[in-house]
Order: C-alpha cells, then sequence, then structure tokens
C-alpha cells in the first residue's frame, strides 16, 4: 500500500485490535484494493471517510444462557455489529459456529458493507451470530438458544433499524423460531427479520438466492470472456445452502459439478452430483455428505481437506473463510481452472487472490460474486412493507438483473480505474464509492 492516508488508517486499525487477523486481513484487501479511488478523491480523506468506514458504528456483545436437554445451563456469546447505515438500515446475516469471534462478525460486517452497497439497493451493512455450535443439538436445543438470543437481539434490530437474516448454521428453523420469539416479546409483525418461511412472510427464491446469484455472476464473467457454463466441469466447496444451490443452477445452466464438502471431508461424483441425494443428506436428513457414497454408485468420498485438487474449469468456494490457500490456487491453476468465483465470504487467502490475478485466472471476489443472498432479502424487506408477495419467477428475474448489474458496476469501476478485468478492485471501488457520497452528504457529528 503506497497511499499515506491509507496506511495511517491501517496502522490504526492494527494498533487498535491487534488480535482481530480475520478483520485485519478484510480491511487490508479492501484498503489496497482502493488506492486508485483515494487518489483521484481527496475529498474523501479530508472528510474521514475511511477512518470512518474501518470503524463499526455500533457493537453489541450479549450473553446468551439456555438450558440443554440434559437440564445443564449453557452460556454462548452472542454479537450484533451495526457497521454502516450510510445508504440504509444495517442488512446482514446472524452465523452460528464455534469459530465465531468478535473479529470474525467484524470482518463479515465490514464486507457486507460494500456487498450490500454493490446491489444498489438502500440496505446498510452489519453482521452477528454466536460461537453456540448447532451440531449434534436436537431441535429443542436449536429452539431454545434462538429465543434466549432474540430476548436480548430484540432490543437492537427493528425494520428501519436493522433487518438480520441467515448466514452459516442458521436457515429456515432458526430464523422461524427467533423470528417467534421476537413476535412474542415485541406483539408486532414487521419484516425484523429475513430468509423467513414463505407461511409467514418469507419470499420465494430466497433459499435458492445467493447460489443461483452466484451462477448468475459466474455467467455474466464467462460471457465476458466469450464462453458459457455449457460442457464445463465445476468443483464447488461445502454442502450447506449456497453449495446446493450453486450446483443447481451450474447444472441448470449446463455445467457439470463433480464435488461438495464439509468440514470432514469431500465427495466426488465423476458423473456429475445427484442433487436430489444431496438435497436428502444435508436438508432433510441434516447429514453429513460422506453418506452420498452409500447412495450414488462411483463416487469417492476423501476424508479432510483437498477438494481443490480435483481438475475444473470454474471452481466456487462456498463454505467458509480462508478455505482456499495459496497450496489450493496452485493446484487449481496447475490442473486448468480459469474462473473462479467466492460463493463463501472471503474463501480464499490474500496469497490465492494474489496468484489468480497474476495467473491470469477470471476472480469473483465474494461481495459482488454472492451478494444475491443479500439482495433477495433487500426484496423480502420490499414485499414485506407493500404486503405483497412476488412469485417466483418475478423474484428470479430481479436477482438475475441485480447480479448482471453488480457485474457490469464492477467490471466498469475496474477499468475505469485502469486495471481492466481486475474485480476485487471493481467491487470495492464501486461499493465504497456508494456508501462514501452518502456519508459525505450527512455530514460528520461535531
Ligand atoms: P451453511 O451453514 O448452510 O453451510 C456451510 C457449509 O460450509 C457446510 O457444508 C459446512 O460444513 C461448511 N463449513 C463451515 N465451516 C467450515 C470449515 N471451517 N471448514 C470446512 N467447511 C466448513 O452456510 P451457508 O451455505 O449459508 O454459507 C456458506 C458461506 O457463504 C459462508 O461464508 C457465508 O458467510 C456465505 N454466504 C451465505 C449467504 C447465504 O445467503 N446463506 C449469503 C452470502 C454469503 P460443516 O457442516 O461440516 O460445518
Amino acid at each position: 500500500m503506497n497511499n499515506a492516508y491509507l496506511n495511517r488508517v491501517f496502522e490504526k486499525v492494527k494498533q487498535r485490535d491487534p488480535n482481530e487477523k480475520e478483520f485485519i486481513q478484510a480491511v487490508q484487501e479492501v484498503l489496497e484494493s482502493i488506492e486508485p479511488v483515494i487518489e483521484q478523491r481527496p475529498d474523501f480523506e479530508k472528510a474521514g471517510i475511511v477512518e470512518r468506514m474501518v470503524e463499526p458504528e455500533r457493537i453489541i456483545t450479549f450473553r446468551v444462557s439456555w438450558v440443554d436437554d440434559q437440564g445443564n445451563v449453557q452460556v454462548n456469546r452472542g454479537f450484533r455489529v451495526q457497521f454502516n447505515s450510510a445508504i440504509g438500515p444495517y442488512k446482514g446475516g446472524l452465523r452460528l459456529h464455534p469459530s465465531v469471534t468478535l473479529s470474525v462478525i467484524k470482518f463479515l460486517g465490514f464486507e457486507q458493507c460494500f456487498k450490500n452497497a454493490l446491489t444498489g439497493l438502500p440496505i446498510g451493512g452489519g453482521k452477528g451470530g454466536s460461537d453456540f455450535d448447532p451440531k449434534g443439538k436436537s431441535n429443542n436445543e436449536i429452539m431454545r438458544f434462538c429465543q434466549s438470543f432474540m430476548i436480548e437481539l430484540q432490543r437492537h434490530i427493528g425494520q428501519f433499524t436493522d433487518v438480520p437474516a441467515g448466514d452459516i448454521g442458521v436457515g429456515a428453523r432458526e430464523i422461524g423460531f427467533m423470528y417467534g420469539q421476537y413476535k412474542r416479546l415485541q406483539n408486532e409483525f414487521t419484516g425484523i427479520l429475513t430468509g423467513k418461511g414463505l407461511s409467514y412472510g418469507g419470499s420465494l427464491a430466497r433459499t435458492e438466492a445467493t447460489g443461483y446469484g452466484l451462477c448468475y455472476f459466474v455467467d455474466e464473467m464467462l460471457k465476458h470472456k466469450g464462453e458459457s457454463f455449457n460442457g464445463k466441469t465445476v468443483v464447488v466447496s461445502g454442502s450447506g445452502n449456497v453449495a446446493i444451490y450453486a450446483t443447481e443452477k451450474a447444472t441448470q445452466l449446463g455445467a457439470k459439478v463433480v464435488t461438495l464438502s464439509d468440514s470432514n471431508g469431500y465427495i466426488y461424483d465423476p458423473n456429475g452430483i445427484n442433487l436430489e441425494v444431496a438435497k436428502d443428506i444435508k436438508e432433510v436428513k441434516r447429514g453429513r455428505i460422506k453418506e452420498y457414497v452409500e447412495r450414488v454408485p462411483g463416487s469417492v468420498y476423501t476424508e479432510g481437506r483437498g477438494v481443490w485438487s480435483v481438475k475444473c474449469d470454474i471452481a466456487l468456494p462456498c463454505a467458509t473463510q480462508n478455505e482456499l490457500n495459496e497450496d489450493d490456487a496452485k493446484s487449481l491453476i496447475a490442473n486448468g481452472c480459469k474462473y473462479v468465483a467466492e460463493g463463501a465470504n472471503m474463501p480464499s487467502t490474500p496469497e490465492a487472490a494474489d496468484l489468480f490475478k497474476s495467473m491470469g485466472v477470471f476472480f469473483g471476489p465474494g461481495k459482488a460474486a454472492n451478494a444475491g443472498g443479500v439482495a433477495t432479502s433487500a426484496l423480502e424487506m420490499c414485499q414485506n412493507s407493500m404486503r405483497l408477495a412476488w412469485t417466483f419467477e418475478e423474484v428470479d428475474a430481479k436477482l438475475k438483473g441485480i447480479m448482471q448489474n453488480i457485474f457490469k458496476s464492477a467490471i466498469e469501476a475496474a477499468s475505469e480505474y485502469g486495471s481492466a478485468d481486475d474485480l476485487v478492485l471493481g467491487a470495492n471501488a464501486a461499493g465504497m464509492q456508494r456508501i462514501a457520497e452518502a456519508m459525505l452528504c450527512h455530514g460528520v457529528a461535531y
């Protein structure tokens, strides 16, 4: 980073929170890429835009105590980071995973601001969650945890203030339990969460949105290079919401997806993933991905990481942060992979992302490529406010249009700043400018 102002801001971030490694990584990635914007806009420095952007407007941490099935009291830590509300109410998911820390939630909230700005919709950025581990918990334990979590969270959210959604470990079931608790406590029926069930205000196509949106984005990347999904081999990591629906859409668009994974290992199916089986294991039985090979002849399960050693044209990391490192990137490149697009948030380490860039792999960063989820959440908010429900086709068509626009904004910003095809720069620059313009209008409180 050469720009003195950005360096100053970055040093301050490191000095303030030296132990927040994920947050520092996310800030570094953004600051490095927005150098050309800062060079052209001295008014941003004058108004202290970047130092304000890296500091959350509000951080809430709270105790979540609940009783397990054996009658023991358990205590987890809950978080909500309300990062930036310059362009709309805070919006971003809730993550339930033992790896959740303030650093993880801050990195996710920070990225969310840019992503949400890129969608062109009126949503600010936030993120939340808890270090609660849903794995192996009974339905009643999940319910009691979600209710306890909402007892505190309800004070801080609202349809015009902050509208959380799902993320890792938070799907329709958890959103349902949280929504029910909010309604009991507040005695009102408003769109305070997205990813809701269809019977109480959810949007059609929200479940599919992140995975589908990712593929619409990749389709634009492919078209940009005069290619299409047709006949391409795709490697997908993860086997959760994003991975399943990315697999579904890539398959519909003519590609063959050959892998899915979880934190224990990965499956390889040379005939293309059988989605009916994968959905039954993950969505109905809540099982492990290795069960797939017991049901689909010809498929193989490999314990451990290693999904990126499988030969492919397109790689879609859809599990979690830093799941694809430099060695993985080398092996993808050696096997001829030409496109990488991030379904997960920050799945590629900085070294991996740099390697993709230097070796000419067309790289779609998460904040652009996986923005379809939050965009459709904003469409859910819109339907809730209007007391209307759009059809699946209506929502899907809007999602596709939004993803095409995101690609257009990012690719145009990349070439405006002299770095054609650099979608990291393009996405960060376009998102940052929209937020910064709004912050300039709002002034600073003295
Ligand atoms: P899910 O909980 O549905 O699935 C997560 C998947 O990733 C599971 O297969 C899980 O395996 C795997 N995984 C999680 N942690 C690890 C780990 N440490 N190592 C290896 N695998 C891991 O989550 P989502 O599909 O919703 O989210 C996946 C990613 O996409 C996240 O980065 C999320 O932030 C991002 N995202 C999600 C959006 C959404 O709408 N859902 C929107 C935009 C981004 P296991 O069961 O073994 O833990």
